[in-house]
């Protein structure tokens, strides 16, 4: 069994005077420059791989942009992920980078003096700057459990943030004494497969209250509703974010407590696989499937839980009992009922049901972490706080 690493990310809001926020910006700027030139060579010579790219781009970095050493060496790796991501999403253009985008800092360009106070490199030198910390950040950063790692510096609206990254290892799995298979929908967000529900209900009439305060804003189009729209992205983007939070955490703690690993379904196919009357479909796609699918993993991850990924193919048209597979099945969205032997359930744990079972006979581990040594695929990386 292999280790694995967690990520996590803490958001600190940065204090800065006018003149170091004057060197930050100029160096965002030609920061940013670097990056695009990078990316630019990368995307047309076809390199992903950091060392290659370095050797062709290091020197026109520094000397065309002012960039120190290792800044050179954060523009660089900047560069290279954004164009691997890009290709690995199969884009046909070459990411570019704005020059009030972020700077990456690693160990060498940055250094938190005490928790509150951080020196970063800049064009001109070190600028010092003051660490607002929350009662959350002050949490988080004080656990000596989680290593602190690189750090992204990001404007918004004029304001900086520095995104602080900790690393944990994760503890090995235990050996589990049985699965809780979990299924993933729309007006249960999860249900498990010993019967509980995780509604939707709330969250869909939110939304639906926002998707049309959203449309209202869309026909005003002046810059007080744009502003307004960016505002309410976020505030709908936090809201769904702690649902899936507390719905990750409720099934990782039940598996924990009985020792179980948790079967969920395979979610790379899941919009394919799913038909969806029309009304339903804004729905379907706007709610982040996979975010809850990567909180379940990360979480169940640092608390020794085993999470298994199946193939969902029928596991709502399936009867649990017999195996018995027809559309027919499923008298409606609540409703499932048997046509062979009359075995009635609610639709959601049926399929939960079939989705642990499914689990059972097969062993595709899903650790969704880096393993350790390996760097290649970032794990979900869980912004906390701001
Ligand atoms: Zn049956």
């Amino acid at each position: 069994m292999i280790q694995t690493l967690s990520t996590r990310t803490v958001c600190c809001k940065l204090s800065l005077d006018a003149a170091a926020v004057t060197a930050i910006r100029a160096t965002a700027e030609a920061f940013n420059a670097a990056a695009t030139y990078c990316a630019s060579v990368a995307w047309s010579e076809r390199i992903t791989n950091k060392n290659k790219l370095h050797h062709i781009v290091y020197g026109p970095t520094r000397v065309n942009y002012g960039l120190g050493a290792q800044l050179a060496c954060c523009a660089r790796d900047k560069a290279a992920e954004a164009v691997r991501a890009a290709r690995a999403n199969g884009h046909d253009t070459c990411p570019t980078f704005r020059p009030d985008s972020s700077i990456r800092y690693d160990a060498r360009t940055y250094r938190l003096m005490s928790l509150d106070r951080v020196s970063l490199n800049t064009l001109t030198g070190r600028v010092m700057g003051q660490i607002v910390l929350g009662e959350f950040q002050r949490r988080h950063l004080y656990d000596t459990s989680w290593k602190i790692g690189g750090a992204e510096l990001v404007q918004r609206d004029g304001t900086f943030y520095l995104h602080i990254t900790q690393t944990k290892l994760n503890p090995t799995p235990d050996e589990p004494t049985g699965l809780l298979g979990v299924d993933l929908g729309i007006v249960n967000l999860a249900a498990d497969s010993e019967g509980e529900t995780y509604s939707g209900a709330t969250v869909q009439r939110v939304r639906e209250r926002r998707f049309q305060h959203r449309q209202r804003l869309q026909t005003v189009n002046t810059r007080r509703a744009r502003w307004r729209l960016r505002q309410q992205a976020r505030r709908e983007a936090r809201f769904q974010r702690d649902v899936n939070h507390c719905i990750s955490k409720k099934l990782v703690a039940k598996a924990r407590t009985a020792r179980k690993a948790l079967a969920v379904e395979d979610l790379t196919k899941i919009r394919e696989r799913v038909t969806v009357r029309r009304a339903q479909r804004r729905a379907r796609h706007s709610w982040a499937f996979r975010q809850l699918r990567s909180f379940l993993s990360y979480k169940a991850a640092q608390a020794g839980v085993l999470v298994v990924a199946v193939d969902p193919r029928d596991t709502s048209r399936t009867c649990a009992v017999c195996g018995h597979c027809e559309k027919a099945n499923r008298v409606d969205q609540a409703h499932f009922r048997c046509l062979l032997c009359g075995h009635t359930a609610a639709a959601d744990t049926n399929a939960a049901v079939n989705i642990a079972s499914r689990a059972v006979r097969q062993t595709a581990y899903c650790a969704a972490p880096t393993p350790v040594g390996g760097a290649s695929t970032s794990p979900p990386a869980l912004a906390v706080g701001i």
